[in-house]
Parts: structure tokens; sequence; C-alpha cells
């Protein structure tokens, strides 16, 4: 899933892709059709015109659906609990990975959460957890209970013991609270219960439909200035499918028109530094809802640190 970006050619032919055919689909298509009309490959090399002819192809009717699913599961049922396991060979991008969420959340705290969240009772919902690895290195030492959803009943057993009370250096009033065996495009969260929402390295396995209506319903799950963290890797241009796990790499601009068709606003951005030059970039998105910008004058000032008219 961390995805090494093992042909180069894939991603010279989506940067060559995206400038044949960019502009003149711009000026007949609707604007949040753009990005769908940029073709893509797969992992076998196979180049298709646009999303939607692979959506077409992979989840076009309810047994396909069923299929991609079952088959995403079906890769991690057969991949060890361990780090090197959930990250895809790559165990010693843990400790850059880490460092840089660490860096990241501590920046949104700050600026979104009086008193950078101190003294607060905050809650957080780890998604595709996997064994646990950032529950355990990161969320566990800034919430005092977290979620784990994972719908890999092995890595979640796993996860369960590396989050064992003995198994933690937090103290007693920070702990992994619910563990959900349960993939995402069937979880509904209880309703305002989470501070952040941090999503890395699962929502490729998402198709857009399911995707989409993952966020609608997950924002119900978000305490009222609560955000997302959604950390993934990025395709240069359009997307690339992983025939092998059924996980959708997606650019930039993709994931910017499916924020838009959830009704989400990116607040902050942040690319991670550090990883092998092979591995796809990778890059953090803290996201927020409209719901957000109503009680947004009530909170610290964001803008603090940017130029800004004097008045
Ligand atoms: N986020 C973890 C694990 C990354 S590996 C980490 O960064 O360490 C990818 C994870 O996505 C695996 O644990 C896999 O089981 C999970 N996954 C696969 N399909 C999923 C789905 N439909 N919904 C939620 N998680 C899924």
């Amino acid at each position: 899933m961390l995805g090494a970006r093992s042909n180069l050619c894939w991603n010279s032919f989506l940067v060559a892709n995206h400038q044949a055919h960019g502009s003149d689909r711009v000026r007949v298509r609707p604007r949040n059709q753009i990005e769908m009309e940029i073709g893509g490959l797969d992992s076998n090399g196979r180049q298709f015109k646009n999303a939607d002819e692979m959506w077409r192809e992979e989840v076009g009717d309810s047994q396909k659906k069923d299929d991609w699913y079952r088959n995403g599961v079906g890769y991690w049922q057969g991949v060890e609990a361990s780090m090197d396991g959930v990250l895809g060979g790559y165990g010693h991008v843990n400790e850059p990975d880490i460092k840089a969420s660490e860096a990241f959340l501590n920046t949104l705290l700050t600026d979104l959460f009086p008193n950078a969240g101190r003294n607060q009772h905050l809650v957080a919902l780890d998604c595709g957890s996997g064994i646990g690895r950032v529950t355990k290195n990161l969320l566990v030492r800034y919430f005092n209970e977290v979620d784990l959803l994972e719908p890999v009943s092995h890595f979640l057993d796993a996860a369960r013991e590396n989050l064992a009370p003995e198994n933690l250096l937090v103290s007693g009033e920070h702990k992994a609270a619910s563990f959900y065996c349960t993939p995402l495009q069937e979880f509904s969260p209880d309703t305002g219960r989470y501070d952040v929402i941090w999503i890395q390295w699962c929502i490729g396995h998402l198709a857009d439909d399911d995707f989409v209506s993952f966020f609608k319903r997950a924002k119900a799950g978000l305490k009222p200035g609560g955000f997302f963290v959604l950390k993934e890797n990025l395709a240069r241009s359009g997307f690339v499918l992983d025939t092998e796990d059924k996980s959708l790499t997606r650019s930039d601009m993709y994931f910017k028109e499916l924020f838009t068709r959830s009704g989400l606003n990116i607040y902050k951005f942040k690319d991670q530094k550090g990883f092998p030059d092979e591995l796809f970039p990778v890059r953090m998105y803290a996201l927020t809802t409209d719901t957000w910008k109503k009680i947004g004058t009530s909170r610290p000032k964001r803008h603090a640190n940017r130029p800004g008219l004097i008045k």
C-alpha cells in the first residue's frame, strides 16, 4: 500500500497524458469533471482514458464491487501483522512518517484548539489502523481515547496487543478505547465523538462513491471544530491502479475533486519529507467541514502569521 513507484514510465505517461488532453477538455467539460477526464494507469502498465472507464471495469456492478473489496481485504489478510507488513517492506519509514505527522498535528492543535488541546478530553479515530502503528507512536500520546477501525482481524488482534495498557508508555489517562473490525465503506461513527479522524494509507481502497459517502457520514462523527487528517500517496497526475491489492493512488487534483464532492475544505496541507525516492510522494491534508466555518469566528486567530491588510 505504501506503493513503490517501480515503473518510472508510469509517471512520465501520466504527465504526458495530462498535457496532451488537458486543455481542450477543459473548455468543453464542467469544472468538476476535468480531473476525471485525465487518464491513468494500472500496475501492469495498462492505460485508461479516464477514471470512469477504470471504475466501470473494477466496480461497475454489485458483484464487481463486492469482489473489489473482498480482494482488497484478502490481500492484507495474507500480510504479516508487523511494521514491515503494513508498510509494504519499508518498516524504516515509520520514523520519518511519525515525525512529520507529529509536527503537522501539533500545528493543527495549536491553530485550532484552545490551549493546543491541553486540559481537554480529546478523542481520535484511527481509520484503516492496521496493527495500530499510528495510534501507538502518535495518537495515543495526544488523545485520551483512540478508537481503531480495521477490517483485517489479525491486524486488529495485533493492535489490541500492541496497545494493551502494559505495552504503552503513556499515563492511565490515555488509552485505546474501541476496536472496530469493519471496513471504512461500512462504518458510521457515533455522533460527535471525535476531535480528529485520522485516515492514513487506506482511502485508496475506496471507490469514489464510497469515498464521498464515507466522509459525509464521518463528518457527523466529529465534534464541533473537529477535523480530518488524510495522509496519502499522490500520483503525479490522474491515477494509478494497483491490481494486486485493489487500491487507487490518486493525484492531488483528483483528491480535491472528491473533497469538494464530500463537502470538505483543505485547511492546511504538508508534504512528507525524507522518504526513499522510489516511493510515491506523500501528502498530509487537514480537512474541515462546512459547518466548521460557522464556528470559525470563536476560534483562535488562524492567520496570525500570514500577511494581513492594515485596517
Ligand atoms: N494506517 C496503517 C496501516 C496502513 S496499511 C499505518 O499507516 O500503519 C493499509 C491498511 O488499510 C491495512 O491495515 C488494510 O487492512 C486496511 N484496509 C484495506 N481495505 C480497507 C477498507 N476497505 N477500509 C478500511 N481499511 C482498509
